[in-house]
């Protein structure tokens, strides 16, 4: 490989935010080392840089630990999908534990830096609204959620104590509700949910009664934040997401638009401990990182669509 270049590992690099920034960085001519161990990671996300000199494809879970040279961690290597996070919860604490673990450790010998992708979910079911960085959070400790709230609340500790106990260079982002081309299709997630059943011609599943809020940031805007807190300053935590706040049954209601007005909504019951709003506060991000979103939920569900169209059509 070329000297000099910035060596990049992505943990979760097949994963749907991960191989978006698999190619941010590779597009910037940088080195990429891509880890997953592709439990909901795919090699088709990352496939145009497999030949590619400077891209390396790693098979490792991370709950084991690995010696690479590298100099810029970016520990995204975490199911988010709540459906894929509860599948085998022990599992779930695992990676966020010992995963953050062992690529803190990794950080540690190599005196790389290590950006941890935390997410809103830290701050459970909040009472506060929007949500600042400064709110410590209402997370339930022994529910369905609780294997990646708690495991993400731990992860964020370890890398704390990192750097107080080793000088460990650390970035923190908590990342809210995230959508765009991609996200699996039996994801599980709402985006995703929403636009494969209108694809499909089947009713729009609302849990509850969808008065619910999400705010929804669309990838790309993520991943500029996201290589922006990685670059600059401040260790975090830092929020990252959308400010623009929606009702699951408003989302729900923008997709059907686009794609079959027909379609009925049915409700479905409402998941334990499910978070009733959501919003982030992103001033920190605006003075600290220069950031915030530009894409409208509008605007980003179009090429959201356009790619579950054209690979439900690859793959009928
Ligand atoms: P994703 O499920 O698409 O990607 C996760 C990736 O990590 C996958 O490629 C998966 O195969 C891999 N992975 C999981 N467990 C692993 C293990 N033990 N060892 C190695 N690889 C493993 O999810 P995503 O939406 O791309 O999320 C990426 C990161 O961002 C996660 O850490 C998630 O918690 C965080 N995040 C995402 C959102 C969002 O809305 N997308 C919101 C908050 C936080
Ligand atoms: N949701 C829904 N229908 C679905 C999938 C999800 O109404 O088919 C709701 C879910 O109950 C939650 C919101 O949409 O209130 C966002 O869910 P998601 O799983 O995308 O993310 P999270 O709850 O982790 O924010």
């Amino acid at each position: 490989m070329p000297e000099g270049l910035t060596r990049n590992l992505i943990t979760g690099g097949a994963g749907f935010v991960g191989s978006h920034l698999v190619d941010r960085l590779m597009q910037a001519g940088e080195e990429v080392i891509c880890l997953d161990n592709y439990f909901t990671g795919r090699k088709a996300n990352i496939e145009a840089w497999i030949a590619h000199p400077r891209f390396e494809l790693i098979r490792h879970d991370v709950t084991e630990p690995i010696r690479l040279e590298v100099d810029r961690i970016w520990h995204l290597a975490c199911p988010a999908s709540p459906v894929h996070y509860q599948h085998n919860p022990i599992k779930t604490a695992k990676t966020s534990f010992l995963g953050t673990y062992n690529m803190l450790g990794l950080a540690r010998r190599v005196g790389a830096r290590l950006l941890l992708a935390s997410t809103s979910e830290v701050y459970g079911d909040p009472e506060l609204h929007p949500q600042p960085e400064s709110y410590r959070g209402c997370v339930n400790t022994i529910g369905l959620r609780s294997c990646y709230d708690e495991g993400k609340r731990i992860a964020e500790t370890l890398c704390f104590d990192y750097k107080r106990m080793h000088g460990t260079q650390i970035r923190v982002a908590r990342i809210f509700n995230t959508y765009g081309p991609r996200m699996l299709p039996d994801d599980g997630r709402v985006v995703s949910n929403f636009i494969v059943q209108a694809l499909n011609g089947q009713p729009l599943t609302l849990y509850g009664d969808g008065s619910q809020t999400r705010s929804f940031c669309y990838v790309d805007d993520l991943v500029e934040g996201l290589i922006r807190l990685m670059n600059g300053a401040h260790t975090g935590p830092i929020n990252l997401g959308n400010p623009s706040e929606f009702t699951i049954r408003q989302l729900a209601e923008l997709v059907r638009a686009r794609i079959n007005p027909a379609l009925p909504l049915i409700e479905k019951p409402l998941p334990m401990d499910d978070p009733k709003q959501r919003q982030p506060l992103i001033t920190l991000a605006q003075q600290e990182l220069g950031w915030q979103p530009s894409v409208a939920l509008e605007q980003g569900l179009e090429p959201t669509i356009a790619d579950f169209q054209r690979r439900l059509s690859d793959c009928p």
